[in-house]
């Protein structure tokens, strides 16, 4: 039988607000354990929360840059549940009244893996958010470091989130990863969360379920928790589909639950059955207002978004005419599309193409093997930029480049001009005079006179191993097409003669 899988995501991204969502505290991360959980983080008797104004504002900017309804009038509700890390017994959070609903992401999907079939190669999706609700976060049990123990630090109590929750929209572990990519580029390029995986500041549950092809019910889902990695979270799905599938195909049944992802076993693992939301006796917090967000404030926080990313790919293809690829790939953080502008504005837009290419190519070859991203980036634009016209007006081949870009690189050039003296001190410039070229190739064929002979005899891999002499000989610094023929051309002369 065929299977569908079916996942839905909710995500949890920390907003980047300096205190928390109900109290001054701080929500700075690392610091000493409880030094940073107030009375109010601990609901402890008497104490009244304030809603911090900073948490709503980066809520209604999601909410916009997602196209959803801004609710003008929303509710925040106690979640009653006992765990130790939540020691005041209920999460403050919005439960039928959320701030944001109904909007929406397009992601792009690439296909790079040999499930899904069915579905081309690259193609872009529409995923719809049913919901973005504030809420706060609870602490954290630490188990590594008391031996036979736990340990409750509550610092990160009370440290404002927002769960983005999707429909049940995606059809496969691409999809999922590349919607949890596509948020993450949002929520960190609009500023409203700093996007630290490691630290937990953005974290997916996935929801799976599989049915079969045709099938219009949905099956019975698990959810998956805390998936802290674009890569767990792909491993965790998959493993998770195979595991109902089989379960199905063996004549079992997959009860609703939360599972874990074990990354050493690549395994999940059974944690709790499922409550459903009558468990939690949701009602609405007595010790806060209904939220309410005016016109006007929402109109206010619209003239503070940046151009989205969206919207800057449409304009890399339409003014620098770039592939939907490469102008994706350059609109994954709001830095690297910033980055790629400066460069674009110094080489001029008649080059914006060639840039595309070297920073989607070389430097993000680059970047990668040094695990950096482009913040950390030692090569400005300006320098790139440089260099590259360097490749652009043909006095240093794409070889040279790279080299050229190390030593940029390597000795985290301060200097715009970088390129320019380096190629100097080095004498890195392209051998384009043809006399020079031909002395070379003289030189090369007197001592290679065995593949000379070897061509002659008829064998084109003789030709390529004196081009390869000849390029060694040069250090790279010729042009190869020009060595081609001019190699040619000698090599026909000499038989005439
Ligand atoms: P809760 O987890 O709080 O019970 P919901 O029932 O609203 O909340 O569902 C949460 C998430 O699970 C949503 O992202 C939704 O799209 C997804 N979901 C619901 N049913 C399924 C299903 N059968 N298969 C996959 N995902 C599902
Ligand atoms: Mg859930």
């Amino acid at each position: 039988m065929d299977w569908e899988i079916v996942i839905g995501l909710e995500t949890h991204a920390q907003l980047s607000t300096v205190s928390k969502i109900f109290s001054g505290a701080s929500t700075r991360f690392g610091a000493a354990p409880n030094t940073q959980a107030s009375a109010i983080d601990l609901a402890l008797p008497g104490v009244l929360p304030v809603l911090n104004r900073g948490a709503v504002e980066r809520a209604i900017c999601f909410g916009l840059a997602i196209d959803a309804k801004i609710a003008s009038h929303s509710v925040f509700a106690r979640k009653n549940y006992f765990y130790p890390d939540l020691p005041k017994g209920y999460q403050i959070s919005q439960y039928d009244m959320p701030i944001v609903e109904h909007g929406n992401l397009t992601i792009q999907v690439s296909q790079t893996s040999s499930d899904d079939k069915n579905q081309p190669h690259d193609y872009e999706k529409t995923i719809h958010i049913l919901r973005a609700h504030l809420e706060e976060d609870a602490g954290k049990l630490l188990h590594e470091e008391f031996a036979g123990m736990t340990g409750v630090d509550l610092n990160r109590a009370g440290t404002p989130l927002l769960e983005i929750v999707t429909d049940p929209d995606m059809r496969s572990a691409a999809e999922a990863v590349a919607y949890a990519k596509a948020l993450h580029t949002l929520v960190v390029w609009l500023g409203i969360c700093d996007g630290n995986m490691q630290e937990g500041s953005f974290r997916c549950d996935a929801n799976v379920s599989v049915r079969p092809v045709g099938q219009k019910e949905l099956g019975t889902r698990t959810e998956i928790k805390n998936l802290n990695s674009f890569r767990f979270l792909d491993e965790a799905i998959r493993y998770e589909a195979r595991r109902q599938i089989r379960l199905i195909e063996e004549g079992g049944r997959v009860t609703q639950e939360t599972r874990l992802y074990d990354p050493n076993r690549r395994e999940t693992r059974s944690m709790r059955s499922k409550e459903d939301a009558h468990d939690y006796r949701y009602f609405s917090d007595p010790d806060l207002l209904p939220l309410v967000v005016s016109p006007d404030w929402i109109e206010q926080v619209r003239s503070t978004l940046p151009e989205l990313p969206a919207a800057m790919s449409e304009r890399f293809i339409n003014v620098y005419e770039l592939s939907s690829y490469d102008a994706h790939q350059l609109t994954t953080s709001k830095t690297l599309a910033d980055y790629y502008e400066a460069a674009v504005k110094k080489m001029g837009t008649q080059h914006a193409k060639a840039l595309a290419n070297w920073m989607t190519g070389e430097l993000a070859a680059q970047l990668k093997r040094h695990e950096l991203t482009i913040e950390a980036c030692p090569v400005t634009p300006a320098q790139l930029a440089r260099l590259l016209m360097h490749i652009v007006n043909g006095s240093i081949s794409n070889k040279i480049a790279k080299e050229v870009f190390q030593a940029i690189w390597d000795e985290k050039a301060l200097d715009e001009e970088a390129a320019d003296r380096i190629i100097d001190a080095q004498g890195l410039q392209q051998i384009s005079g043809v006399g020079e070229l031909e002395a070379i190739i003289d030189q090369v064929l007197a001592a290679n006179l065995k593949s000379v002979e070897e061509f002659r005899a008829g064998k084109q891999k003789a030709f390529n191993a004196l081009v390869g002499q000849v390029m060694k000989a040069t250090r790279g610094k010729a042009n190869p097409q020009q060595v081609n023929a001019c190699l040619q051309q000698k090599l026909d002369e000499e038989k005439s003669v």
